[in-house]
This record gives structure tokens, sequence and C-alpha cells, in this order.
């Protein structure tokens, strides 16, 4: 039996093939390849899209958060509180600028948990990184009031989120800069390296256009020292064929998303949960599988195999391949050893860690696919 992958690009490609092979001829022979008119137009369609007044392509989607922070003027000395559980990515937008995270535990929708960022709010405390984690939107309502009461600035990590909502309005244009990732396998994949910000904020959007192209707004005159983060024509083309498509492309995860919470009955497993007023694209479909007696450590991190480690094992032998989201949580990691945490922690990120598991997803899954998925979760006992 063929296996049924994690997470596939093939067949979202085929199904707009046309379009994209168009696009892409069309911007090869145009003569003109780093910020041009694709790119122009894409920023202001993306804008639309999202709800904001502005948005600048980059070159991904890390450089739109460090870039966030930098333009934002936050730095050495300053604290940017970031839920424990994110990818590293987002942990390094933060520390990239030499500021330091300051992270939160998340609620049972793997959010930031709103009602535990005040006890860690203090003189240093300059900003508030919301990550719309596996596709759905943190509690933005509570998080906004509290970005106003303490005068945080708000940035998001969208990262998995294009085209999630909260009481109708879009993520990424709730803050003051949302951060968006194209890598290929994100809800709105390019076929590269692609990234963008979002802004109501003129003089943000400006700043931004500076530091991605090397700090300068004239050629050869560098005001600041930038970066190289320039979003090329082909991925932004590419990009605008996409975004065309969007609508369908979420309404079609919101149907596997759902088909998944319908079919699912295991009661070894839970399903995740969507908050009120809130929505999912189901950019990750991630249960979690706890160890009767307290999550165990698991193999992805040296210890015993605990039961998810057994529930992966036992998909992949029927032919149902899944991922973890994430294995170690970033405070746990090596490459944050400096910051001195210990595990325990954060007992909450560190035990959605030993628990969760990511199932197949991904866009043209077919309901065959899905109903083998299905018949796999439920029939695993331990
Ligand atoms: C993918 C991802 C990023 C980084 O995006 P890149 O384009 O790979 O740099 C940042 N944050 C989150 C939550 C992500 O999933």
């Amino acid at each position: 039996m063929e296996k049924i992958m994690q997470g596939r690009m093939d067949r979202g490609f085929e199904r707009y093939q046309k379009e994209y092979e168009d696009k892409a001829i069309a911007v090869l022979r145009s003569g003109w390849y780093i910020l041009g008119k694709e790119v122009e137009a894409f920023e202001e369609e993306f804008a639309k899209y999202v709800g904001t007044k502005y948005s600048v392509g980059l070159a991904s989607g890390l450089d739109a958060l460090w870039l966030a922070f930098k333009v934002l003027g936050i730095g050495k000395g300053d604290e940017v509180i970031v839920q424990g559980n994110t990818y590293i990515a987002s942990v390094m937008g933060i520390t990239i600028n030499d500021a330091t995270p300051v992270f939160v535990e998340p609620d049972e929708y793997y959010q930031i948990d709103a009602d535990k960022i005040e006890e860690k709010i203090n003189d240093k405390t300059k900003a508030i990184l919301v990550v719309h984690l596996y596709g759905q939107t943190a509690n933005m309502a509570k998080i906004q009031e509290i970005c106003k009461k303490h005068n945080l600035k708000l940035v998001e990590d969208c990262a998995q989120s294009h085209g999630s909502l909260f009481n109708g309005q879009m993520s990424g244009s709730f803050g003051d800069i949302g951060c968006f990732s194209f890598y290929p396998s994100k809800n709105m994949g390019a076929y590269g390296d692609a990234g963008a910000i979002t802004t109501n904020d003129p003089e943000l959007a400006r700043l931004m256009k500076i530091y991605r192209n090397y700090g300068s707004e004239k050629r050869y005159y560098n005001m600041v020292v930038g970066a190289n983060s320039r979003l090329d024509e082909l991925q932004a083309g590419l990009l605008r064929v996409k975004l065309t498509h969007m609508e369908d492309i979420t309404k079609e995860r919101e149907q596997l998303g759902a088909y998944y919470a319908e079919h699912i009955n295991n009661p070894l497993v839970i399903k995740p949960s969507v908050r009120d007023g809130a929505t999912s694209v189901w950019h990750q479909y991630v249960l979690r599988v706890p160890t009767e007696g307290g999550a165990k450590d698991s193999v992805t991190t040296g210890g015993e195999p605990n039961t998810r480690d057994k529930f992966k094992t036992y998909l992949e032998e029927n032919g149902v391949m899944t991922l973890i989201h994430y294995p170690i949580p970033p405070h746990l990691s090596e490459a944050y050893e400096y910051l001195g945490h210990k595990k325990g922690a954060l007992p909450i990120t560190e035990s959605y860690a030993n628990e969760v598991i990511s199932l197949p997803i991904y866009t043209g899954m077919t309901k065959e696919e899905q109903d083998r998925v299905i018949e796999c979760v439920n029939a695993f006992r331990i």
C-alpha cells in the first residue's frame, strides 16, 4: 500500500500547474528578477488580503521576525514575551537582536495563555510576540488589551496562520507588525524561500524596505546596517497566483480538519479544539497522546518510548507518516542553553513536546487517504 505522507506539495502545485508555469515563464522572460513589479503588485494584493495598509516582501519568515524587532527598536536589554511551545525561528527573531525571550506557557488550544502573560511583564518588557501556532489564532482580544494597558508592541508570527481569523479579523492585522513565511510547506507556500511583513504604519513599512536592501533607500546611500532580504520576482509572481486561490485552499483545509474531528474517536488521543471566536486553518492537525501516569520522556529526546512514540511507530508501520511539532522546546534546545532554563521550567510546554503528533494534512488529500489515517488512528491500542 502506498504511504500517506505527512505533508506533500505536489498536489497543490498540480491543481494550478498551468497558471504557475505561465507565470514563471513570463517572469523569466521579463528580464527583471529582484524587487520589481511582481513584488510591488504582490505587496499590494497581500496587504489587501490580510486587511492592512502595507505589506513588504522579504526573503523568509525568520527575516520578517528579526527585522520586525529591529525596526521597532527592540534589542539589547529588552524583553519580549513569547510562548514556550513554538518553532525555534520565533525565538531566534528575538535573540538575533540581542533581546531576551521570556517564555509563557500555552493554553489548551496550544496558543500563548493570555492569563499568564501579565505576571511576566516588568520594566524591561517591550513587546509580545504572538504565534498563531498550527493555524489557530490566539486570544487576540485579551492580548491586545494587555498590550494597550502596558504600552507594549505587538508582533504576530503568522508563519502557520495565513487566512485564520479572530472575531472575523485576519491574523497579521492585529499588531504593529505581522510576520509571514511562505516556505513551501506553509499553507500559503511559495516555490522557494519567501516571507513578508504586514503593517498599518507607513513609517515601519518604509523602514522595512530600507532594512531589506542593505539599509538603503537611495542606491549606494546606506543609512543603517541592513540585510539582504529581498523577495524575488519569481516567488512574488507565483505567490500572486497562489493568493487568488487562498480562499479555496483554506476552505479545503478547514474541511479536512472538520473531517478528522468528526471521525477520530480513539479514547487514547486528545483532538485539538478551537477557541470561541477563533478559526483554525489547520496548518497542522495535532493530536495529543498522553502517557498514563504522566508524560514520560520521549525517544525524540533520548528517553524511553512513551505512548505517543508507540502510536507514531504503529501509524508508520501502517503506512501513515507523521511528524512531531516540536520534540524539543526552544528553552531546552542546545542553542538556548545560555539562557539558563532547566528541564521542568515550563511543565505544560514540556509535556506537550512529549505528547503531540501531527497527522497527515495537505492540499489535495483524498477522502480515501483521510479514511485510512482515521482507521489507523482509531485502531491503535496500547
Ligand atoms: C516556518 C516558521 C517560521 C520561519 O519561517 P522561514 O520562512 O522558514 O524562515 C517562523 N515561525 C514559525 C511559527 C514557523 O512555522
